[in-house]
């Protein structure tokens, strides 16, 4: 224990003293573009050989995977990893963010070049200063910084710099679980979002599922309207009932969530006849749903399907379904797993806050690494200004996520 906090000591004094280059480096790194192909950009290559660079300086081998992708200027994608060996060869703590950015937007909005970094009152303003510059030079100043003071780390500790997170991660996070990079035993850390405090440590997800159903009735004039079938009506009674079917059946709750229920939400509506003396013929709902991780998303598209049946058999009309979007929560990570439990330690220890386990409504890619059951806890200190004009990271996070990473390894035995 006296060790233990002995060392946590010397990291965060280390740490405090290479402050400033850890700065330097971020400034550094912002300032190589690395906007998403799929938005204009030219790709993370170049600040993928950057980082790369700055490893093997630093005596890291560089694992590198290339993902061929045709559409993109250099033709390729690439994720990039290092690790530091521990006692146990077989297991590993992944720190895993993103070199991919989106667009600056409007750069009317910004007050300074999004591509050249400003540090103005303790904080760097670039576009992917937050999203996810601070996390993933943190990550890498963590993992630096145990092998600097030379922490014999009880399991391999190592990051990942992986493209494409902001579009669909098909180059980066899919391409390397398809090709089987991670491994059941791992534990990992998505710092890509985060609360101002660091209290919110994220480890369960909603399944997302938009699904759009359309009506067939028989368009005739309004005041002939028994030689019709009005499908805006049916339309309407059906998305009625699925809004009371659903939210009675599907009715647990879970306190992770700040909305602790499965959601379902009747949303869009695509317009109908373009005169008011006229019956539909034609009506088109959509609803979005926003389903508890202990749910299958499976069982909420076939109690639709049922109840879709049951209509066109009531009104003789034809009723189709599709699934938008489908993507299933994998199941959440326990509050007592051990990255849970490293995870809290040192961020209490080092933050001095009391986390909070929570859960969201959207989807990070933590989501993917559930789904492959390796428990993931997704957290950071952060703002919460990613896309945002005039995004920032305040320097002072910066360190403290690079002490609270490099202090998760150590607090596994106390
Ligand atoms: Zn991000």
């Amino acid at each position: 224990m006296a060790e233990t906090d002995e060392l946590i000591q010397k990291i965060s004094t280390r740490v405090d003293k290479d402050a400033r280059s850890i700065q330097d480096f971020f400034v550094k790194m912002l300032r190589v573009k690395a906007v998403n192909p799929r938005m204009g950009g030219q790709g993370e290559v170049e600040r993928a050989q950057f980082l790369e660079g700055y490893l093997k300086d630093n005596g890291f081998s560089v694992t590198r995977i290339d993902a061929k992708d045709t559409e993109s200027p250099h033709g390729i994608r690439p994720s990039i990893s290092a690790k530091l060996q521990g006692r146990d060869d077989s297991r590993n703590l992944w720190f895993i963010s993103h070199m991919d950015t989106v667009p600056e937007g409007s750069r009317d909005l910004w007050k300074t070049d999004p591509f050249e970094p400003v540090v103005k009152d303790g904080k760097v303003f670039a576009r992917g200063s937050e999203d996810n510059g601070q996390s993933l030079v943190a990550s890498l100043f963590a993992m630096l910084t145990l092998r600097n003071l030379e922490v014999r780390v009880p399991f391999n500790v190592g990051v990942w710099f992986v493209a494409d997170e902001e579009f669909a991660s098909n180059f980066g996070i899919k391409e390397l679980l398809a090709r089987r990079l991670f491994k059941k035993g791992d534990i990992v850390v998505v710092p890509d979002a985060g609360s101002p405090k660091g209290t919110d440590i994220e480890i369960a997800e909603k399944g997302l599922l938009w699904m759009k159903v359309t009506t067939k009735g028989r368009q005739v004039h309004a005041s002939l309207p028994k030689k019709g079938l009005n499908a805006h009506r049916v339309g309407m009674k059906l998305a009625l009932d699925l809004d009371e079917l659903l939210h009675g059946k599907y009715r647990r709750r879970n306190r992770l969530f700040d909305y602790p229920v499965s959601s379902f939400e009747p949303t869009k509506k695509e317009s109908n006849v373009g005169n008011v003396n006229t019956v539909p013929g034609m009506d088109v709902f959509y609803f979005d749903c926003r389903v508890l991780p202990e749910y299958d998303l499976d069982d909420v598209v076939h109690d639709v399907k049922g109840k879709i049946r049951a209509f066109e058999k009531r009104y003789a009309t034809t009723i189709s379904f599709e699934e938008v979007e489908k993507e299933p929560a994998g199941p959440a990570t326990r509050s007592d797993s051990e990255v849970a439990i490293l995870l809290s330690r040192a961020v209490s220890r080092v933050s001095g806050v009391k986390p909070r386990f929570v859960g969201i409504g959207g989807q990070t890619v933590g989501n993917l690494f559930r789904m492959e059951g390796i428990p993931t806890a997704v957290w950071s200190t952060i703002d919460d200004v990613p896309h945002e004009p005039n995004e920032y990271s305040k320097i002072a996070n910066l360190i403290n996520d690079t002490k609270v990473f490099a202090t998760m390894p150590l607090l596994s035995k106390v």
